[in-house]
């Protein structure tokens, strides 16, 4: 019996394993290996490792993490997980079951982009959702925001910080009055005419055969749980504009006893800097829980 199983072994998983290993407690983390940024060759904004690659920033973070002796790593799939008593079952993709007293769900979330042909080839590369994590590197040239609904205004309005930016309506909403007074203001050009393709580098092709090239392009992709686990388990599950996610309480405890989750999957909107934290403090509340019992 494991005191704590995370089910999720990226940035904030091993952030929660690592709170969990120093205080020598028996955890087990579960990981398939697909982090959400491996579309990316570099992560950026994370304090200390701003541009290094996804893989090597979690490479680094494993090694140091499987030091702690009472940390088991078991690469694959946590396919499904209940309750049984007052301990956790977790079934594994090969049929083996493993049990703890805690659970932590660090299993991040998955992004759904629109249907535009080349646009999914290039998530990560020239087309991104956050500027914050890329938009330096496109060097104050032309950017452009793909509209998927009016949550694209924000997108609209915040990009020009980093280049001068076209909204592509796509048909996927129509800014009214003040929306097009808030974008005349911010110096964005709006094209109605609809996408037919993403080319080159990051080209728009629209339909009437024009081509607008760009440095990079913007949009809110809509996620998910990467997994059905949290939602399974019971977990209050909540809704953002830009999603799905798992509702925790200030010390990332879900709505189900012994159950925690951190990470993007626990919040409207994260990053990196934000997984790790929030994987610490998972950690170290399922620490105290270990000790002083859950409510
Ligand atoms: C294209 C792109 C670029 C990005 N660039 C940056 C950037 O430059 N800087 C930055 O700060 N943020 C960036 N982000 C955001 C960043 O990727 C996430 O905020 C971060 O990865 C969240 O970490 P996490 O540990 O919560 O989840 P993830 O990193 O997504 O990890 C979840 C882990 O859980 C595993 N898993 C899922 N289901 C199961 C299961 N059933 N059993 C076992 N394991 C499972 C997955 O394989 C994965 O390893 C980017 C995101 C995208 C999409």
């Amino acid at each position: 019996m494991y005191d704590v199983i995370v089910i999720g072994g990226s940035y904030a998983g091993m952030a929660a394993a690592l709170i969990l290993g120093r205080a020598r407690r028996k955890v087990a983390v579960l990981d398939t290996g697909l982090r959400r940024n491996r579309f990316a060759e570099a992560s950026h904004g994370l304090l200390g490792q701003d541009g290094m690659a996804p893989e090597a920033i979690a490479g680094n973070a494993k090694e140091q993490l499987l030091k702690y002796l009472t940390v088991a790593w078991i690469d694959g799939a946590a396919v499904s997980a209940e309750k049984t008593g007052e301990a956790f079952s977790v079934r594994l993709e090969g049929g083996d079951i493993l049990s703890s007293k805690l659970l932590i769900l660090a299993m991040g979330v998955r992004d759904e982009l629109p249907d535009v042909p080349g646009l999914a080839e290039r998530w990560g590369k020239s087309v991104f959702h956050c500027p914050y994590c890329h938009g330096y590197e496109l060097d104050r040239g032309p950017l452009g925001v793909l509209a998927c609904g009016e949550i694209s205004m924000h997108h609209a309005l915040l990009i020009p910080e980093w280049g001068p930016t076209t909204l592509f309506l796509n048909g996927a909403f129509e800014p009214g009055e003040e929306q097009l007074n808030q974008l005349r203001e911010r110096g964005v050009k709006i094209e109605r005419e609809r996408v037919s393709e993403i080319t080159g580098k990051a080209g728009v092709k629209l339909e009437d055969g024009r081509t607008i090239e760009l440095a990079g392009l913007f949009v809110a992709s809509r996620t998910t749980p990467s997994s059905p686990l949290a939602e399974e388990l019971g977990c209050e599950i909540a809704e953002s504009p830009l999603g799905l996610y798992v509702n925790t309480n200030d010390m990332k405890e879900t709505s189900v006893n012994g159950v925690l989750a951190c990470g993007d999957l626990a919040r409207a909107a994260g990053n990196v800097t934000f997984a790790i934290s929030d994987g610490a403090l998972a950690g170290l509340s399922a620490h105290r829980s270990l000790i002083f019992g859950h409510t």
